[in-house]
C-alpha cells in the first residue's frame, strides 16, 4: 500500500510559511477552530493530486489558492504543496521507494508539476496515481459537508461511482476510441463506397463491353475452328481422295499393264492361231487343190493317154514316112548307098542336103552352089569319119565324102558389093553345122541375076550363083542356062518325111517328157492326196477359225476394256491433278501444322452440315454483335484487378470496422462483467458494512437490472424500521448509509488514504462510536486523515493535529489527546 509520509505546504490557501506535516500510518486526525484552516489541508491534498476545478477546491479562481495575505503578513508568489510517499511496496509504476509530487503554481495560475523534482505533466501524474487508486478527485476525499451528497445524489451519478470504481472508465475510453475509429472508419467506408460504386458502373459497362468482346471471341475463335475443320475435312478428304485416286490410279495402271499384256498375248496367240490359220488354210487350199490335183490326176491321165495314143500314132506315122522315105529314096539314084549304110553309125548326122533348109527362091541356087557336096555326109569327128571309112571300105559299099566337124574350116569374106547375101546365111540349119555349111556355102554369094553377076566379077574374083541356078566361079567359070531341077521332087518328098518323121519322133520325145512330167506331177498328187485328208483339215480350219474369231472377240473384249480403262486412267488422272491442286492449295492453306488442336478436333468428329451450320450461327452472331471494343477485354481485368484491389482495401477496411465492433463488442462485455462484479461486490459489502453499522438491512440495485446505465438505487432499513426512502431519511441516517457505501467501496477496493472532512457532523455519539470504530478497523487497510471536532471520534486517533489561525495564517502542530480534548471543549463553548 502506498502511504502519505508526509505532507508539504508553502503559500497555499492559508497556509505561507512552509510547513511539513508528518503523516504516519492509521488514523489521524485533525481539530482546531472554525476557520483555523483544517479544510484547507484537504484541499491542499486535492491541489497536489491534480484537481483542477477551482471550486472544488473552494477558490473561484486558480491564484486565489495563493496566501493571499493579510494585515500583517504579506502574500506568497506561489503556491506549492507536496506528498511525500512510501513506495517500497512499488505500488506506483516508480523504481524509487520514496516518491514525491508537488504541484506549483503561480500568480498567473500556471501549474508546475514534479515527481522527485523533475517537473512532468499533471497526466503523468494522474496516471502514476491512478495506478494505485488514487484520483484527484476521488471517492476518499469526502470535502466538508459532502458526505451525504453520496445518498443524495442522482442515481444515475451514483451509478457512475461504481463505474469509476470498477475502472470501467478505461473501457469506456477503450470504446470511445474505438467508436471515433468507427465513426472514421464508417466515413472511409461511406466514401469507399461511392467510388467503389462508381467504379462499379465503370466495369459494369466494360463488362458488358467485355462479354460482347468475349462472345465475339467465342465466335471468331468457333468461326476459325470450324473453318479450320472444315478445311482439314477437305483436306483431309482431299488427300484421302487424291489417295484413292492414286490407289485407284495404281490398281487401274496395273490392270491396264495386265490388259495390255493380256492384249500382248491375244496378239501373240491370234498371230499364232493366224499364222496356224493361214498354214492350215494354205493347207486346206492345197487340200482344196487337191481336189483339182485329183482332177487333174484323171485329167493328166487322161492326157497321158492321149499322149501316149498320140505317140503310138507318131510312131505309126513315123514308120509310114520311114517306108516313104525308104521308097523314095529307091527311087532317088542321086542317094549315095554309101550313106545309106553309114546312116546309123556313130557321129554321123547326114548328108548336107538332109540337113540344111533352104527357101523355095534359093533352092536352084543352093542346090547349083552345092553341087556335089550336097551328098558330103557330115560327121562328128575325125575319127568317125575314119570308122565310117573303114565301114565302107570293109563292106565295100562305095566311096563317099565326109565333112568331119571337128576339121571343116572356112574364111569369112566380106559380101562383094551388089550381092544380096552369101548363101551360108540364107539357109537354115543347126547351129553344129555351121563350119560344114559355111564351108561349103560361105564362099558363094547369092546376086539377083546374071548381070549382076557379071558387074561383080568384073571387079573380083568371088563364086556367085543367081537365083535361076547361074553359077559364076571365082575362076571365071560361068555355068548358066536352063536349069533342070535335077531329082529335086523326090529329095524334097524325102526331106519332108524326114521332117514330118523328125517332127514327129520330136513329138514323141516331147510327149515322153510330157508323159515324165505328168507322171511325176501324178506322183507328186498321189503322194499329196494320200498325205492330206481335206475335212479333217477343213474342220480344223473352221475350229481355228471359230477360236480365232473367239480370241478377236476376246481381244477385242479386252481392248474395249482398255479403252474403257484408257479412259478411266485419263479421268483419274484429271480427278488426281484437280486433288493434287486442290490439295496443295488446301495444304497452302492449312499451312505448317502437324496436328490438331483439342478444340478442333472436337469439330472435325463433326458433321459438315453441323459444321456449316455452326459457321453459320458463329457469322450471325458475330453480325449480331456489331461493332465490338476488344479492348475491353484487357481493360475490363485491369479495371476489374483495380476494381478487385479497392474493394479487397475496402473490405478490409469492413474487416477493420467488424474487428473494432468486435473489441467494442468484447469492451462492453468486459465492462458488463467488470461493472457486475463490482457492484454486486460493492452491493455485498455494502450490506455488511450497513449491518455492521446500523444493524439494519441494506442494499444496492440498479433501477434496471438489466440496463447497466440505469441508476443505481441505495436500498437501507435502519433495525426496526421499513424499508427508508432517501428522501425520508434523517441526517445521520444518510450519514449512516454513506459510510457504509464509503467502507463497501474501500472494502471492495481500498485507496491508500481517506480524508473526511467532518464527515461526522450529523452523527449522535452511538454512531459516531460506530463509525469510529469501523474507522479504527477499517485504518489497517489505509490511512484516515480525519477533520473532526467530535471528542469521542478524537479520543480514538492514533495521533493528532491541531490547526489553528494566527494572524491569517494557519498553523499546524502535533498534539496530545488531552489539549485536544481541551482544544474541542474551548471550541465548543466558543460555539455555544
Ligand atoms: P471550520 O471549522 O469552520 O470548517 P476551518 O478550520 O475548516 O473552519 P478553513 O475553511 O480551512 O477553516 O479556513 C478558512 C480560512 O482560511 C478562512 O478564515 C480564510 O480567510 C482563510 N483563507 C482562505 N483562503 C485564503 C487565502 N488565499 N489566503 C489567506 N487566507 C485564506
Ligand atoms: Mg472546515
Amino acid at each position: 500500500m502506498v502511504k502519505i509520509q508526509r505532507l508539504v505546504i508553502q503559500g497555499f490557501k492559508s497556509f505561507k510559511r512552509k510547513v511539513s506535516i508528518p503523516l504516519p500510518t492509521g488514523f489521524s486526525v485533525v481539530t482546531g477552530p472554525n476557520g483555523s484552516g483544517k479544510s484547507n489541508l484537504s484541499d491542499a491534498i486535492s491541489f497536489v493530486l491534480g484537481r483542477t476545478s477551482s471550486r472544488t477546491l473552494r477558490a473561484k479562481r486558480t491564484h486565489e489558492l495563493i496566501f493571499h495575505g493579510s494585515k500583517k503578513k504579506s502574500g506568497s508568489d506561489f503556491a506549492k504543496v507536496a506528498i511525500y510517499f512510501d513506495n517500497s511496496k512499488k505500488i506506483l509504476p516508480l523504481e524509487d521507494e520514496s516518491v514525491s509530487i508537488s504541484r506549483r503554481i503561480n500568480k498567473k495560475g500556471v501549474s508546475t508539476y514534479r515527481l522527485n523534482g523533475k517537473v512532468i505533466t499533471r497526466q503523468q501524474v494522474i496516471d502514476i496515481f491512478s495506478q494505485a487508486g488514487i484520483h484527484p478527485d476521488g471517492h476518499n476525499i469526502i470535502q466538508q459537508g459532502d458526505v451525504n451528497q453520496i445518498v443524495e445524489m442522482d442515481a444515475v451519478e451514483r451509478r457512475e461511482i461504481i463505474d469509476e470504481i470498477s475502472g470501467i472508465a478505461e473501457y469506456d475510453e477503450k470504446k470511445r476510441k474505438a467508436e471515433k475509429e468507427l465513426e472514421q472508419i464508417d466515413v472511409r467506408i461511406r466514401e469507399a463506397e461511392i467510388l467503389l460504386q462508381e467504379k462499379y458502373q465503370v466495369i459494369e459497362k466494360l463488362r458488358k463491353e467485355r462479354d460482347a468482346a468475349l462472345r465475339y471471341k467465342k465466335f471468331d475463335k468457333e468461326l476459325k475452328d470450324v473453318r479450320a475443320a472444315l478445311l482439314w475435312k477437305d483436306f483431309s478428304g482431299t488427300k484421302r481422295g487424291l489417295g484413292n485416286a492414286a490407289e485407284k490410279l495404281e490398281e487401274k495402271e496395273k490392270l491396264m499393264e495386265k490388259l495390255e499384256k493380256d492384249i500382248k498375248d491375244y496378239d501373240d496367240k491370234i498371230a499364232k492361231e493366224e499364222k496356224k490359220l493361214d498354214g492350215l488354210t494354205k493347207q486346206v487350199f492345197k487340200a482344196s487343190e487337191q481336189i483339182d490335183v485329183s482332177n487333174r490326176i484323171t485329167k493328166l491321165r487322161s492326157e497321158l493317154e492321149i499322149k501316149q495314143d498320140k505317140i503310138g500314132s507318131n510312131r505309126r506315122e513315123i514308120d509310114r514316112l520311114q517306108s516313104l522315105i525308104e521308097r523314095v529314096s529307091q527311087l532317088d539314084t542321086k542317094i549315095s548307098p554309101a550313106f545309106k549304110s553309114v546312116e546309123n553309125l556313130r557321129g554321123v548326122f547326114g548328108t548336107v542336103s538332109n540337113l540344111i533348109n533352104v527357101p523355095a527362091e534359093y533352092r536352084t541356087a543352093v542346090e547349083v552352089a552345092g553341087g556335089g557336096h550336097l551328098n558330103d555326109i557330115v560327121v562328128d569327128t575325125t575319127t568317125n569319119t575314119i570308122k565310117c571309112v573303114k565301114y565302107l571300105k570293109a563292106k565295100k559299099i562305095g566311096r563317099a565324102r565326109f565333112l568331119p566337124l571337128d576339121r571343116v574350116r572356112s574364111e569369112k569374106k566380106p559380101l562383094p558389093t551388089g550381092a544380096i547375101k552369101w548363101l551360108s546365111e540364107l539357109i537354115t540349119h543347126e547351129s553344129r553345122y555351121g563350119p560344114v555349111m559355111n564351108y561349103i556355102f560361105g564362099s558363094t554369094a547369092l546376086v539377083k541375076n546374071a548381070d549382076r553377076a557379071g558387074e561383080i566379077a568384073k571387079r573380083q574374083r568371088v563364086r556367085m550363083v543367081t537365083p535361076d541356078g547361074d553359077l559364076f566361079e571365082a575362076s571365071g567359070a560361068i555355068t548358066g542356062g536352063f536349069y533342070r531341077k535335077r531329082g529335086a521332087g523326090a529329095l524334097n518328098e524325102i526331106n519332108k518325111y524326114l521332117e514330118d518323121k523328125k517332127k514327129l519322133e520330136k513329138e514323141i520325145d516331147s510327149l515322153h517328157i510330157q508323159i515324165r512330167d505328168i507322171n511325176e506331177d501324178l506322183e507328186i498328187l498321189a503322194e499329196k492326196e494320200k498325205r492330206t485328208k481335206t475335212a479333217d483339215l477343213e474342220k480344223e480350219r473352221i475350229r481355228l477359225d471359230e477360236s480365232l474369231y473367239r480370241l478377236r472377240e476376246k481381244r477385242k473384249e479386252v481392248y474395249e476394256r482398255r479403252v474403257e480403262l484408257q479412259q478411266d486412267i485419263s479421268k483419274l488422272n484429271i480427278q488426281k491433278a484437280k486433288l493434287e491442286a486442290k490439295s496443295e492449295d488446301l495444304k497452302f492453306q492449312w499451312g505448317e501444322k502437324d496436328e490438331i488442336e483439342d478444340d478442333i478436333q472436337d469439330y472435325i468428329n463433326m458433321s459438315v452440315a453441323k459444321l456449316k451450320e455452326l459457321e453459320t450461327n458463329a457469322i450471325e452472331g458475330i453480325q449480331t454483335l456489331g461493332p465490338v471494343n476488344m479492348k475491353a477485354l484487357e481493360e475490363f481485368e485491369m479495371i476489374k484487378t483495380e476494381f478487385e484491389d479497392f474493394r479487397e482495401k475496402v473490405d478490409k477496411i469492413v474487416d477493420e470496422k467488424n474487428s473494432i465492433m468486435d473489441t467494442v463488442k468484447k469492451i462492453e462485455k468486459k465492462r458488463k462483467e467488470t461493472f457486475i462484479h463490482t457492484m454486486s461486490s460493492i452491493a455485498n459489502h455494502f450490506r455488511e458494512v450497513y449491518l455492521e453499522l446500523t444493524e439494519g438491512e441494506a442494499g444496492l440495485e440498479l433501477e434496471d437490472p438489466e440496463n447497466l446505465e440505469s441508476g443505481l438505487l441505495i436500498k437501507a432499513q435502519p433495525p426496526g424500521k421499513k424499508l427508508l426512502h432517501i428522501d425520508s431519511m434523517s441526517g445521520g441516517e444518510k450519514t449512516l448509509t454513506a459510510f457504509a457505501f464509503l467502507f463497501a467501496v474501500q472494502r471492495h477496493k481500498p485507496t491508500p488514504f481517506y480524508i473526511l472532512d467532518e464527515a461526522d457532523a450529523t452523527l449522535d455519539r452511538e454512531n459516531t462510536k460506530r463509525v469510529v470504530n469501523l474507522i479504527k478497523k477499517q485504518s489497517n487497510l489505509a490511512q484516515f486523515i480525519v477533520i473532526s471536532h467530535n471528542d469521542t471520534l478524537v479520543r480514538e486517533a492514533d495521533q493528532i493535529y491541531g490547526v489553528s489561525m494566527e494572524d491569517g495564517e494557519s498553523k499546524i502542530f502535533g498534539i496530545e489527546l488531552p489539549q485536544a480534548e481541551k482544544m474541542i471543549e474551548k471550541e465548543k463553548q466558543k460555539n455555544n
